[in-house]
């Protein structure tokens, strides 16, 4: 009976609502509550949010007043207007449409004129259209408030494990110290070769508190990989801001993800480092190579970096069951997974001591003429994808100003179908391919951006390279950290055994472009130590 059941009276308030009194809690209710008695509706009861958005149903007061429904305490539910339910068309429409005569509950917004038990809800419709773009509208409005202060340079987010809020102005980071040496020692186990598993064993093992457990005084000491990963790819530790990292999916949907780099907005310099560009650039460059060898204890400095000369692909590092070194060595991932290429055998300790050789030259020739190895890296360097870069710069170009042009057009639309001039089917389609455009253009920016900054970096560095290179007078062995700070790959090709003894060209790439030098390994050489070169 209906005189059992509750009128809900439900009442919501938010920001996005602006100052309007109209729509002050207090208002709401007065409404709504002479709008039931003046109706004769039985046991009136306030279910309220404060505070809470339309464009989500996970509000207190409304899930409150859903399980009183869903428990078939209620009869009525009566709200000022349609948007004081929701924002959110589809979702609204469904709560409308479905769910409340599901639980046989009739539904009245006061001011909208609307009630579905009289059937006429014309108008329905086009409020929650409206509605919903007034949400989205809003969105768009916080976000640019939002946007002004992270393009002022002033870090959005908290410090990172490693600095703290400086005393005197709470928008400057400065560094703390011990957490830092830590943030360094993270870098520097990387660069020379420990997995991210391995460093986040061995400071768990050594019980150093985790950056959670730091900043909140825990006693947790078990580190992740996803801690120590995140840490590793921090561009704050270089001392710049990166602000504008993640975004919300759209006013819908407040789920976080990453934004791509493209949309990013860097400030250099704004904080004392705790690790030096070079040093970052070259881990990133390390995981970009091998992301799926961070799983493994130990990241063998040769994988993701040679190649197949004939197939292009990359060549394996196998072990077999022998823990014997020696016996370690390469073969062409095409020819070991399809049989189509051939397998392009080295061992490793062959390459490790072929790039000992060659390096040690290079190092020479580099004492010996500086000016002339400049000179060379430097031609080699700006000459080598020049014109690729010129290309990809004129469509990244092109890119941002058609983005530009359709916020434009999109927001046209919008205030046209606003003012009637355009119908809501007619915005509906144009919008609706406007944006898709949008979407894969912002995708070809994101990925162009990549790929000048990469290209520009790399022949930027033949200064950066000879300071490298100046470090080491004569390197006695090879180590992961020589192989990752000077060698950007090494071609293998398929051994040669016209001469009557098995001969096998290798080039060996170095970074930034710099110079590429190729040797010879001869098995009469290097024969004696294994079964084959
Ligand atoms: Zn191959």
């Amino acid at each position: 009976m209906l005189k059992d059941k509750i009128t809900a009276l439900y009442c919501r308030l938010s920001q996005d609502d602006g100052l309007e009194e109209s729509n002050s809690i207090t208002n709401q209710k007065n409404i709504i509550l002479k709008y039931s008695q003046d109706n004769g509706f039985p046991n009136p009861q306030f279910y309220v949010d404060d505070g809470v958005s339309g464009t989500t149903f996970e509000r207190d007061g409304f899930k409150a007043m859903m399980s009183d429904i869903e428990a078939g305490k209620v009869g009525i539910v009566i709200t000022k207007d349609l948007s004081r339910l929701g924002r959110d068309y589809l979702k609204t429409g469904e709560y409308i449409e479905i769910i409340f005569p599901d639980y046989d509950v009739r539904y009245i917004a006061v001011n909208d004129g609307v009630d579905t038990f009289k059937s006429e809800n014309d108008m329905m419709v086009f409020r929650n259209v409206f509605n919903d773009f007034y949400a989205k509208d809003t969105s768009k409005k916080v976000k640019a408030v939002f946007k002004a202060k992270g393009q002022s340079g002033k870090p959005l987010g908290k410090p990172p494990y490693g600095y703290r809020k400086s005393e005197t102005d709470k928008n400057a980071w400065e560094i703390d110290e011990k957490p830092a040496e830590i943030v360094r020692r993270i870098f520097n186990m990387y660069i020379g070769g420990v997995s991210v598993k391995s460093i986040a064993l061995t400071l768990s093992n050594e019980k150093i508190p985790s950056p959670s457990a730091y900043l909140t005084g825990g006693e947790n000491t078990a580190w992740n990989r996803t801690s120590v990963k995140g840490i590793l790819q921090r561009i704050e530790y270089v001392g710049h801001t990166a602000n504008f990292k993640t975004r919300r999916k759209s006013y819908k949907n407040k789920k976080k993800v990453y934004a791509p780099r493209s949309e990013w907005l860097i400030f250099e310099n704004t904080h004392p480092a705790i690790v030096s560009q070079h040093d970052f650039d070259l881990v990133q460059e390390i995981m970009s190579r091998n992301p799926k060898a961070q799983k493994c204890k130990e990241i063998n400095p040769f994988s993701g970096i040679v190649y197949c000369a004939d197939c292009g692909k990359k060549l394996h590092v196998n072990r077999g069951k022998s823990i014997d070194k020696s016996r370690e060595y390469m073969k062409c991932a095409t020819y070991t997974t399809s049989k189509g290429c051939s397998a392009h055998f080295i061992r490793t300790a062959v390459l490790r001591e072929i790039l000992l050789n060659e390096i040690n030259k290079l190092l020479e020739n580099v004492r010996l003429n500086e000016d002339e190895f400049v000179r060379a890296a430097m031609e080699n360097s700006v000459s080598n994808h020049n014109d690729e870069l010129k290309k990809a710069k004129k469509t990244l170009a092109k890119s941002e100003k058609r983005i530009t042009e359709l916020d434009k057009i999109i927001s046209k639309l919008y205030e046209d179908n606003v003012l009637g001039k355009i119908s809501d089917e007619r915005f509906a389609t144009l919008s609706k391919g406007y944006e898709n455009e949008q979407e894969q253009l912002k995708q070809t920016v994101a990925e162009l951006t990549m790929f000048v900054e990469t290209k520009e970096q790399k022949s930027a560095d033949t200064s950066q390279f000879l300071k490298i290179v100046k470090k080491y007078e004569h390197i006695e062995e090879i180590t992961p950290e020589i192989i990752r700070e000077l060698v950007e790959k090494i071609v293998v090709y398929a051994p040669d055994k016209s001469s009557g003894h098995r001969q096998q060209q290798i080039d060996i790439y170095y970074r930034f472009n710099i110079a590429v030098s190729t040797a010879i390994a001869d098995n009469k050489n290097y024969g004696k130590k294994g079964k084959a070169a």
